[in-house]
């Protein structure tokens, strides 16, 4: 599989792999940053904030500029400004994979 296919799976659900992580990057501004970092998360509801399972499950959303593209190098991916730059490059300029805007509550 494309590595950068690869690595995209890894942008959302990824609580557990970012915590497993020393270094995480955001695919849309590029910056790099801590795991500590990340003080946003999203996933959980009223209904699941309590099970474990779902907390594991949550999506980092970037402390940079709050996007939900975070890759930590507990996925397996040396994280660095080069990698990030080929992801924003495939997904956010070229926008190989482009998911519907999510709709405000
Ligand atoms: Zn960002």
């Amino acid at each position: 599989m494309n590595e950068l296919l690869a690595a995209y799976r890894y942008t959302s659900n990824n609580h557990a792999q970012i915590e497993a992580s020393k270094v995480c990057g955001c695919c849309n501004c590029v910056e790099l940053f801590k795991p500590e970092d990340i003080v946003g998360w999203t996933g959980l509801t009223v209904q699941n904030m309590d099970d474990p399972k779902a907390i594991r499950q949550q999506t980092a959303m970037c402390p940079r500029c709050g996007s939900e593209a975070v890759l930590g190098d507990g996925c397996g991916f040396a994280i660095n400004a080069n990698f990030l730059a080929r992801m924003n490059e495939a997904w956010f300029q070229r926008t190989m994979i482009h998911r519907p805007a999510q709709k405000k509550p």
